[in-house]
């Protein structure tokens, strides 16, 4: 059995999802458990519907239609009887009745975005098997929060391996002899049966969940491009596709930033042997990208590209000129843990230590509070990470970076990396 994920992108208006009909109509006859996202760019808009809900803003209403709205012009132009999407109806009612309430006092912004974006991956779900039922493709939708157990941790929730592999191989596996299933990436719960998160582009990680729990044989992200390039094609003149990727270059380039994998995606697959494919599902001729175990390194003599936007520099010193030693840097990593920072790229010098961070303001914000008392603090906006992996040595990097000043600079092994300065 395998598993597919489609994303935003494959889903994106009416034509995508019967484009993702067509192509799991190809693959028609072996079962398989198919992982969508929310549709297009509905993450971020329900990002702005939980925003405008926690701090009362006068948006809330019009973005709540505009959401509503745009699932309906894709329901409409799938089937002129919209009578069978009540279902999607209900959810909408149901998110409906969730920000018409007043939230509880106390209530973390964690815990409410955990309660509202996850519909965006439920309605689009529904959409998509009622429309590929009516085409009679063998399918069942399953609710993904019954089968991926998690932390608590709004969010950034952690699986609960011991508790969501038996459920996912003893009562989801029989299910999938007889059809395929569709689910949701993302989403889960804990074990308060509260909705969690698993982080933003977290579908990837949810097809590997799945498929590491359910042995399957293969795993394939469908995606808009051919599969995993060097660079962002959006970003960079020529680039060029990695047809082979090893498990540990692929996580080594998530690891970097590169948006085409989710991070936490490879290592489940690897610790099983599970083959990743990524292809396109608009060429779906072209050959893509194949990860697997490879003891070489595939990618000797490709240099790879990753630029990641909205980056923060956050530098932190000690106010009585002591060293930054242990002590401190047990401090300084116990809080960037607790704010949910996680550090892009770090340096140190005697008294002061470095990080570059996504610009989140309300996590930098907690970060600096609880180091405000013990050290000085200088928080520099707008800078972009530019990381070349596979450097080679002497190769002109200029045209990347022209008007744009380098304020940090760090060497490793593979990777050359630059905090940049607009
Ligand atoms: N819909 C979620 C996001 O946009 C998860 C995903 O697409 O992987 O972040
Ligand atoms: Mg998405």
């Amino acid at each position: 059995m395998r598993v597919f994920k489609f994303g935003g992108a494959s889903v994106k208006n009416s034509e995508a999802v019967r484009n993702v009909a067509k192509v799991l109509k190809r693959h028609n006859g072996e079962p398989t458990l198919v992982v969508i996202s929310a549709m297009g760019k509905t993450t971020n808009m329900l990002e702005s519907l939980v925003h405008a809900y926690y701090n009362k803003t006068e948006e809330l209403k019009s973005i709540f239609h505009k959401i509503k709205d745009f699932h309906q012009e894709i329901i409409k132009e799938l089937i002129e009887e919209d009578h069978e999407f009540y279902e999607v109806d209900n959810l909408f009612i149901e998110l409906e009745c969730i920000i018409e309430k007043k939230p509880e006092s106390n209530i973390s912004y964690d815990k409410l975005y955990d309660r509202i974006v996850p519909f965006g991956e439920l309605i689009s779900t529904k959409i998509v098997n009622i429309y590929l039922s009516r085409t009679e493709y063998p399918c069942r939708w399953i609710d993904a929060r019954n089968f991926v157990i998690t932390t608590n941790q709004h969010r950034a929730a952690k699986v609960k391996w011991n508790v969501s592999t038996p459920l996912i191989n003893g009562t989801l596996k029989p299910l999938l002899a007889k059809q395929s299933i569709i689910t949701q990436g993302f989403i889960g719960r804990n074990e308060q049966h509260e909705t969690t998160t698993l982080g933003r582009e977290g579908s990837d990680y949810s097809a590997s969940i799945f498929a590491y729990a359910l042995d399957a044989e293969s795993v394939t992200i469908w995606k808009d491009v051919d599969g995993v390039m060097n660079a962002d094609p959006k970003r960079f003149e020529s680039t060029e596709l990695l047809k082979q990727l090893s498990y540990n270059e692929a996580i080594e380039l998530a690891y970097y930033g590169a948006s085409v994998i989710h991070p936490k995606t490879i290592q489940p697959l690897k610790s099983k042997g599970i083959p990743l494919y990524v292809k396109s599902f608009v060429n779906e001729a072209a050959v893509g990208t194949l990860i697997m175990e490879n003891a070489n390194r595939t990618l000797s003599n490709t240099q790879c590209f990753i630029v990641k936007d909205d980056q923060c520099l956050i530098k932190i010193s000690t106010q009585d000129y002591s060293f930054i030693v242990e002590d401190n840097l047990e401090h300084i990593f116990s809080v960037f843990s607790q704010a949910g920072l996680q550090m892009n790229l770090m340096q140190n010098t005697a008294i002061s230590f470095m990080a570059c961070v996504n610009m989140d303001d309300l996590k930098v914000a907690e970060a600096c509070r609880m180091l405000g008392d013990n050290y000085s603090l200088d928080l520099e906006e707008g800078l972009s990470l530019f990381t070349v992996f596979n450097y080679q040595e002497g190769y002109d990097l200029s045209p990347h970076t022209h008007n744009k000043e380098v304020i940090l600079e760090q060497r490793s092994n593979f990777a050359l990396q630059w905090v940049l300065r607009s």
